[in-house]
């Protein structure tokens, strides 16, 4: 794998946003004539929720179609009954909805059981496939390696009529799991060890989530795949790199099936991300050991997690186009997807003070019995979000780092004898530090200039430092999340030897329970964005109340990681 520059990746000399060679091929075949619309299809395997790569095979998929006059199937490829669950097919379908996608169709593999059992015996028929009755094991070794042939079964030239009998026998469930199985018969020498008679169906009698007990046989998913798009009428089969070494396989089914249609397959790399693992079976992992709190955790690369996070359906669809389609692999920065949220939050959050940790402040000198109020504008470059009136009263709570009782000469928040503004407020003086018995600072006495409120003439003071706040009488308590990497290393899943969940980062998650948010984030409506100024772009979580806020920070106003992340770059880590 190589590290690529994610600028340069997405726009490619010459190539626009968008336009990468599966655009280019697909456009030619348009103008040539060869194919009149694209009709794609996205086929995830319901044994799991998706992920941010999946988000990518979605956004081509889609966005092909939708280029060139087609469409897009939602079709799942549910061939294998130990792992599929119906819960999953209604995350994914929420998910691609989410994304902002509409399918034409949904399917299901399980849907051409029949039709799969009826091009099995098409080959058999022709002499394209046979019984065999050896152990897994067995097919297994005799398979062959790159370098050397493989050994063909004994079974490989039973009559026609046998294989058929002895079909339709595992199919009517006379025979154990794994006593035999059906092969393609095509080539044991093959330097493409998928054409060296690969398996086609298994006795397995388990439970199907929608066929039931109807079957005891199953095709496996390369006897399915491939079919299925030919069956839905897919002109083009989209998928990842590692289906390159199947597609003579593919071909050679369809070139000896009645099919109804002849898709191409086209590959493309998958995409990588670092600082997390993008593979349903470590996902998996995360969630059945217990090292997240489930699918939807806010650190989980899927995309039920970052929703919860906070990351929106346009920033993720973003984060596709930037990337490019390419035939190379190639590791994403974390950074690259965080920077696509900041830039879509950036234009339509409104903003709102919260302090997360807390520090009292008493105003000595604010003696009006009624609150003042500080006009805010919700957001600094679109008038059109309006403004709030955010209450000051004679006790406030700050940030407990904008405060530093020994601060070096750079520290321009506040200090002892030390200026600040607040935010849309007026410039306060720290005159006096209370510490508790343990010798922690506990309160803050300071003055406020009356001369400096925002907006008055003289208001105009400079001061180095401007700080957020809110009125202690009136702030709301919040609970609020704070994410960070998931892991604490670029590539968790690189070294084999190690178990990539030793990598888990253990601060991947802050919890700030004792939050003070201004009054109006107090029901602040759901999936809705915020920023909290100088903290971060927020969203509420799914378990937070009306007066019982709870926020998780999506990503913060500026990427702290990238120096790190140049410097371990640097390492080779
Ligand atoms: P995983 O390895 O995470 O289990 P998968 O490929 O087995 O993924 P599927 O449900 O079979 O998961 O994937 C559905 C589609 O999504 C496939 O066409 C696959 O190529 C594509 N896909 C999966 N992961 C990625 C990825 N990281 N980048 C791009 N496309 C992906
Ligand atoms: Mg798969």
């Amino acid at each position: 794998m190589t590290h690529s520059n994610p600028t340069e990746q997405a726009t490619p000399e010459g190539q626009a946003a968008g336009v990468h060679f599966i655009h280019t091929r697909l456009k030619k075949e348009i103008e040539a004539g060869q194919v009149d619309r694209v009709i794609t299809r996205f086929p995830p395997e319901p044994n799991g929720f998706l992920h941010i790569g999946h988000a990518k095979a979605i956004v081509l998929n889609f966005s092909m179609a939708d280029t060139f006059g087609g469409y897009t199937n939602l079709r799942f490829d549910d061939t294998n009954p130990a792992k599929e669950e119906q819960r999953y097919i209604e995350a994914i379908k929420e998910d691609v909805r989410w994304l902002g996608y509409t399918w034409q169709n949904e399917c299901y593999a399980s849907d051409y059981f029949d039709t799969l059992y009826e091009y099995a015996l098409h080959l058999i028929d022709a002499g394209l496939a046979y019984v065999d009755g050896q152990d897994a094991e067995v097919i297994k070794a005799q398979r062959g390696t790159l370098t050397e042939p493989g050994i063909p079964s004994p079974d490989r030239d039973r009559a026609v009529d046998e294989n058929r009998a002895l079909f339709e026998r595992m199919r009517a469930g006379e025979f154990e799991d794994g006593a035999y199985v059906l092969r393609a018969k095509i080539d044991m020498a093959a330097p493409n060890i998928n054409l060296r008679d690969p398996v086609l169906y298994r006795i397995r009698r388990q439970h199907h989530y929608r066929t039931g007990d109807q079957w005891c046989i199953y095709p496996t998913y390369d006897f399915t795949h491939g079919q299925s798009d030919a069956i839905e009428h897919i002109t083009h089969s989209l998928c990842s790199l590692e289906f390159e070494d199947h597609r003579p396989l593919y071909d050679w089914f369809i070139n000896h099936l009645p099919v109804p249609a002849r898709p191409q397959q086209i590959e493309f790399a998958r995409l990588n991300i670092d600082f997390t693992v993008l593979s349903k079976r470590r996902l998996t992992r995360l969630v059945d050991e217990g090292h997240v709190d489930g699918w939807d955790d806010p650190r989980m690369p899927t995309i039920a997690g970052l929703r919860r996070r906070g990351f929106t359906p346009q920033s993720i669809q973003n984060f596709c186009h930037e990337i490019g389609v390419t035939k190379a692999e190639s590791v994403i920065p974390f950074g690259v997807l965080e920077r696509n949220l900041r830039d879509d939050l950036n234009v339509r959050a409104e903003r709102r003070m919260a302090v997360l940790k807390p520090l009292k402040v008493v105003l000595t000198n604010f003696d009006a019995e009624q609150p003042e109020y500080a006009t805010l504008p919700n957001h600094p470059q679109d008038p059109s979000l309006g403004e709030r009136q955010v209450p000051i009263t004679k006790t406030l709570y700050i940030e407990q780092d904008d405060f530093m009782e020994d601060a070096p000469k750079k520290f321009f928040r506040l200090k002892p004898g030390g200026e600040v503004r607040l935010r849309g407020a007026f410039i306060v003086r720290c005159d006096e530090v209370i510490h508790n018995s343990e010798g922690q600072v506990v309160e803050l006495r300071c003055s406020f200039d009356p001369e400096s409120r925002s907006g008055l003439p003289g208001a105009e003071r400079k001061v180095k430092g401007t700080i957020h706040w809110v009125s202690a009488e009136h702030a709301v308590p919040a609970n609020v999340h704070l994410y960070d990497r998931l892991f604490n290393v670029p590539h968790p899943a690189k070294d084999k030897a190690v178990d990539f969940v030793t990598h888990i980062n253990p601060d991947s998650v802050e919890h700030c329970g004792g939050a003070m948010v201004e009054p109006s984030l107090a029901d602040w409506p759901a999936q809705t964005p915020v920023q909290f100024e100088r903290l971060g772009y927020f969203i509420p979580d799914i378990n937070s109340l009306p007066g019982k806020p709870v926020f998780n920070r999506a990503v913060t106003l500026r990427d702290t990681w990238a120096k790190l992340e140049k410097a371990l770059r640097a390492q080779g880590t």
